[in-house]
């Protein structure tokens, strides 16, 4: 056959492909052109990938929140109060000197576990081009306790700028858990909590802006390590927790009871399911964090609890859904599959009555379908249906006692 009438590259005859391209010394296929494409946008994300873009991107708020939208189901009062701070701290950033200071807004999210505190700030990350670091308050102890050192926080978000410090230092940290370092009690004479105390303080240096010394390996400082130095002012804080009980004190502060006999007029107006959406700082305070680290976040936002509803979206809606992760897993090994409706509310119903929330979801799902990722692959069935007598049949007795002790 001519040669004109074959693509130089892979060689197939004009037939044997969609359109053939002529250039003046050969042709060229729509599938190479493809293939070609495909390898040119590998190497543009690997490239981007290795060299992250450091110019900052000013997202508008209303973009923010789309983004986080795309990812996390409801919560909208605390999307809108994270996609505002995020875009004060870059224009803060941003700003040339002036004799106008924009303080920080640091935030603190309140909200049971499970309701996407963390999600919420793990896809923030995604989005910012800031370094990033999730820190878990437990871990931190006073200076002389077992446990990492306050300044050890920072350790992390050096590690996520590549140890460069000018970055770090305009970069966001996420403190999960803040609650378990509340003093124990209201009265701070009587029920004085020292470890607590003495960690809420040190924190409170960083979240005022100080320049500190950040061991760069983490954990315990010790004398032969080299420390780095840290200016936290423009660090931006974000803190979460579940504050147990705080519904008990908000519910105490507007004179009603969770479940109680309240005789006050407005009483049918106030969401007793809900109470965390009434909380003020004053309650933060009373729960047990001193008042300057409240003050120091002035952007108080809440979690509502997950519905059946949202339980329910949580499974099939947002892009990187757990239906579209076990989709995409078996799609890999060419095999299309698909959740029914039933078996989706059954999941749902599972994961409310183990009390497991959007966490249990997960492990439900997973439980579920052990076997047909077990077997499938060396299968060869092309499609695959999870009914619910099929999610039922491998939620077995087992699993059931397994997860009312989870
Ligand atoms: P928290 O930090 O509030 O304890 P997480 O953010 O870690 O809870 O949530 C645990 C998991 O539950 C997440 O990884 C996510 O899969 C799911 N999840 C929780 N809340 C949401 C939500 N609002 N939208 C989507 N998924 C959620």
């Amino acid at each position: 056959m001519d040669k004109n009438e074959r693509c130089s590259l892979c060689g197939r005859s004009r037939k044997e492909v969609g359109i053939l391209f002529q250039g003046v010394n050969g042709n060229i296929c729509d599938d190479c052109i493809r293939r070609g494409y495909e390898i040119l946008k590998e190497e543009e994300h690997f490239h981007k990938t290795e060299k992250p873009d450091k110019a900052l991107k000013l997202k508008k708020p209303k973009e923010i929140k789309a983004f986080l939208d795309d990812y996390v189901i409801g919560q909208d009062y605390a999307k809108k109060g994270l996609s505002v701070a995020v875009y004060n701290h870059y224009k803060r950033i941003s700003q040339e000197k002036n004799d106008v200071d924009i303080e920080k807004s640091n935030i603190i999210m309140v909200g049971e576990t499970g309701t996407g505190k963390t999600l919420l700030a793990k896809t923030i990350a995604k989005m910012l081009n800031v370094p990033f670091a999730i820190v878990d308050a437990t871990v931190l102890t006073e200076a002389g306790y077992v446990g990492e050192d306050i300044e050890s926080l920072l350790t992390r978000l050096l590690q996520a700028a590549d140890y460069d410090v000018a970055s770090a230092e305009q970069g966001i940290v996420f403190i999960d858990e803040i609650d378990k370092i509340a003093r124990k009690g209201d009265n701070p004479s009587i029920t004085r909590d020292v470890s607590g105390e003495g960690v809420q303080q040190g924190l409170l240096k960083l979240l005022e802006g100080s320049i500190v010394n950040v061991p760069p390996q983490g954990g315990r400082k010790h004398p032969e390590q080299k420390m780095i130095a840290v200016d936290t002012k423009n660090i931006l804080f974000i803190c979460g927790g579940a504050f147990e009980g705080l519904d008990k004190i908000i519910a105490r502060r507007m004179n009603t009871q969770v479940v109680g006999y309240g005789t006050q007029k407005n009483i049918e107006k106030i969401d007793s399911k809900n109470m965390l959406q009434y909380v003020i700082p004053e309650d933060i305070r009373k729960f047990g964090l001193i008042p300057e680290i409240v003050g120091r976040l002035p952007v108080l936002a809440y979690l509502n609890p997950l519905d059946r509803e949202a339980l329910r979206q949580i499974l099939t809606e947002p892009k990187n859904s757990i239906v579209n992760q076990y989709i995409k897993l078996f799609k890999i090994d060419g095999i299309d599959i698909k959740f029914d409706d039933e078996a989706l509310d059954y999941i749902v119903d599972q994961a409310i009555s183990f009390k497991l929330g959007a966490r249990g979801l997960r492990s439900i799902c997973e439980s579920i379908m052990l076997e047909a990722m077990f077997e499938m692959p060396s299968e060869n069935k092309k499609t695959f249906t999870v009914t619910k007598k099929y999610a039922e049949s491998k939620l077995d007795r087992t699993a059931a006692i397994k997860f009312r002790n989870a």
